[in-house]
Parts: structure tokens; C-alpha cells; sequence
């Protein structure tokens, strides 16, 4: 007998408040505090990024509860998004999907697929029918899709840890009370175990959100007993509701998928293998763009203005650079454009002026004289070969991410990868 139930929740939030880590870290204390044992951590699963609908982040959060049927669950489920769901706002459409025991490998697959790519409510209510799942929608209901994924979601792979201190209802649209300088020194301490708590380029602090959500801070991280650590070097000037360790596909680059340029389409995150054709330009509003090639088309690589510093390795490319690009694909008129998130320079090539040498002789300047060398005009010496100088290049080989403040939630920051 299945000694597990699956609860999800998704699109709980509007663009302006509310926020679905509130709603699940509820969900979590409402069930206990009924008597009901949490298995593990509280997931927050984060879909494509790329998706036109999604509020900010695009998260949905699951959990397990040891349990052998889930219908008492559909009330406490329900009680809360009514309670706190921005359900009068336009766009905000709730959903809940409650399983008895484990996702089947459809479900799972299904995750991926949300993951990457988008998917409508029939695909997810299609998957719902074969596990057997209970739905309960608000408004338009969109959010079964996430709250579905986010039950199929794999972490096993690899997953990151996000503590989340919510706000006493009070203090909601208020400045945050957290000292940047504690920020600073929980970072000079625990990183790279925790990461993107600052902005090291432009001196932001990243662990506070600026939106009137009830989230007072996120701290990520690589295991929860940091997270721990890391929360009690803050100090914090305002009381906090509750805090909540929540297991994550974060930092992962689970959202990427190894692709070549013909296969691309719109709102997928690809990595391509491929050469620079075009050299990088700069556009009036500081963006930068290349055009990529590989076997099987060209695609064109973009690195925005708020990549900052990113945009110098991007300039320094040359046509015949050999590069690995990762980034989400957006069609737009003039074509598909890929929005820069890392890329690896594997080869750079050798750039070189020819030009006429100095006559060895008398220093003398020297004159081509078709095409089979040079001649010197004052002494008449001859050469068959041109001088060659080679200019040095301004970027290495290596692998570059853009700055913490414009990377996504599902980019794996740099300081955790040990494998390039
Ligand atoms: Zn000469």
C-alpha cells in the first residue's frame, strides 16, 4: 500500500504580489500542524523560463506527506489558495493536483517537457487521467500544468537547497530590514556553498528581492545545514514570519539542452557547438551580437546590456572562433536570437597584419611586385616573403557566465560546475 501523497501548487501568484513559496510554506505548516509527517524538503521547481505567461519566476512547489489517501488534503489545499491566492487578479489561475503515491515515467517526462519546452492544460489534464492524480483549479486553472511538472520533477540528478524567510504580514510592501554588510560577510564565509547572495560587478545584494512579495530573503545553496549557517550570520531588523528550506532544481542548468542550430525553435534554452561567423557588434543600447554557424545553419548570439562586463569576452570573439553557446532562443523578425547565459571559447584563431617587410638591407620600405614578393625601391633587394604580425588576442579559452544580477534561476552558477 502507497504510503505517500504528492501535493502541488502553481500560479498562485500575480505579477504585482503574492508568491507561491508563501502559499507552499503555509501548505507545509497547515499540514502539520493537522498531525501529518513531511517526507523530505518542500520542493520549489522552477519551469521555462522562456514561458509569455509566467508571473516572475515561474515556480511551482510539491511536497510529500506520509499518508495513504489524499482527500483530507484536498480541503486544507483548498482553504489556503483561498485564502491567499491573488485569485481577484487578472491571470492569477491556481492549480493543485494531489497524487497517492509515486509519478509514473509519463509524469516524469512530463516535468522535462514543461521543463523546455511549454505545454496546455489538455496535454497536462491527459496526464492527470493516467495517474490518476485529483485537480483542483481557480479562475482558469493554468496552474495544474506547473503544479503537475513539478511532481514529475527529477531532482535526483542534481538539485540545489533555497532557505526562504517570509515577511510578517505587516510589513509586506515595505523596505526589507537586513544588513547589506551581514550579507557580505555570510558571503565571505559560505561561498561558493551558498551563491548569487551579491553581485560582486555591481555591489547588489542579491538575497532581497525588490517586490512588495511577501519573501524578506532566499539564501541558495549546495546542502540545507549551510543554508542553516548562512541564515544565522544575517542580521536581520524586522521579525520574521517563519523560514522554509526548500529543495530545488536551482543552479542546475536542468532548462538546457545540447541542440544544433537547425533544430532550435522559439523559448527553448539550448547549448550549441559552433563557430563565430560574424565579428561581435555593439548596438546604440549596449547590446552586443554575433552570428553563430554550425553544419546545419546560422543562429544570432545576443549579450544584453545588463551583462555587463559578460559583453567584453563577447566582443573580443573573432569569425573562426570555436565557442559553445547556452542560452534561451527567442524568435524574433529578423530571426532566431539566443539570449547569452554562459559561453565556453574552446579555440581562438590566430589574427595576423600581412603587409610589405622592411628591406633587410638599407630599412628601406619595400614594394609587392605581383605575386611573387617584394622589392626593395632604394637598393633593389629582393623577398619572397611578407612580414607577418601577429596581434595578440584580448580573450582566452575558457568559460564565462554573465554577473549573478542578470542570471536566471535555473543557470548553474560557474563556482558549482567541476566539470568543464
Ligand atoms: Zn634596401
Amino acid at each position: 500500500m502507497d504510503k505517500k501523497v504528492w501535493i502541488a501548487v502553481d500560479d498562485t501568484d500575480s505579477k504585482k504580489a503574492g508568491c507561491t513559496t508563501y502559499i507552499g510554506a503555509l501548505l507545509l505548516r497547515r499540514i502539520k500542524s493537522e498531525g501529518y509527517n513531511i517526507i523530505g524538503y518542500p520542493r520549489l521547481v522552477r519551469l521555462n523560463p522562456n514561458c509569455p505567461y509566467k508571473t516572475r519566476g515561474n515556480a511551482a512547489i510539491a511536497l510529500a506527506v506520509e499518508a495513504d489517501r489524499f482527500e483530507p488534503f484536498e480541503d486544507i489545499v483548498s482553504s489556503v489558495i483561498e485564502e491567499y491566492a491573488e485569485l481577484e487578479v487578472e491571470g492569477t489561475d491556481p492549480g493543485a493536483v494531489l497524487l497517492l503515491g509515486e509519478p509514473d515515467h509519463v509524469l516524469r517526462e512530463y516535468y522535462w517537457h514543461v521543463l523546455r519546452d511549454l505545454s496546455t492544460k489538455d496535454e497536462a489534464k491527459k496526464i492527470a487521467e493516467r495517474n490518476k492524480v485529483r485537480l483542483l483549479e481557480w479562475n482558469m486553472g493554468r496552474g495544474i500544468i506547473g503544479a503537475l511538472a513539478a511532481i514529475g520533477a527529477d531532482l535526483t540528478r542534481d538539485k540545489t537547497y533555497e532557505l526562504i524567510a517570509h515577511r510578517k504580514r505587516e510589513y509586506w510592501g515595505t523596505v526589507r530590514s537586513v544588513d547589506p554588510e551581514s550579507v557580505w560577510e555570510m558571503d565571505r564565509k559560505t561561498y561558493p556553498l551558498t551563491f548569487d547572495n551579491v553581485d560582486r560587478e555591481t555591489g547588489d545584494i542579491r538575497i532581497t528581492p525588490h517586490t512588495p512579495c511577501p519573501v524578506l530573503l532566499g539564501i541558495r545553496g549546495v546542502t540545507p545545514s549551510i543554508l542553516e549557517e548562512a541564515y544565522r550570520m544575517l542580521k536581520i531588523y524586522e521579525p520574521v514570519e517563519f523560514y522554509t528550506i526548500f529543495e530545488t532544481n536551482q543552479g542546475t542548468d536542468a532548462h538546457l539542452q545540447l541542440m544544433k542550430i537547425k533544430d532550435v525553435k522559439d523559448n527553448v534554452s539550448a547549448i550549441i557547438d559552433g563557430v563565430v561567423k560574424s565579428k561581435p557588434r555593439f548596438t546604440v543600447g549596449g547590446h552586443v551580437f554575433f552570428t553563430l554557424e554550425d553544419e546545419t545553419g546560422e543562429i544570432t548570439c545576443a549579450a544584453y546590456e545588463p551583462t555587463k562586463n559578460f559583453r567584453h569576452i563577447v566582443t573580443g570573439l573573432e569569425p573562426g572562433d570555436k565557442v559553445t553557446v547556452y542560452g534561451a532562443v527567442k524568435k524574433k523578425p529578423q530571426g532566431f536570437t539566443l539570449n547569452l547565459e554562459k559561453i565556453q571559447v574552446k579555440s581562438l584563431v590566430d589574427l595576423k597584419i600581412v603587409k610589405a617587410p622592411t628591406c633587410p638591407v638599407c630599412s628601406g620600405k619595400m614594394e609587392k611586385i605581383g605575386k611573387i614578393g617584394y622589392t626593395c625601391r632604394s637598393c633593389k633587394t629582393f623577398s619572397s616573403k611578407p612580414e607577418v604580425i601577429k596581434i595578440e588576442r584580448k580573450i582566452s579559452c575558457g568559460i564565462y557566465e554573465v554577473p549573478a544580477s542578470a542570471r536566471r534561476h535555473l543557470s548553474k552558477p560557474l563556482a558549482l560546475t567541476t566539470n568543464y
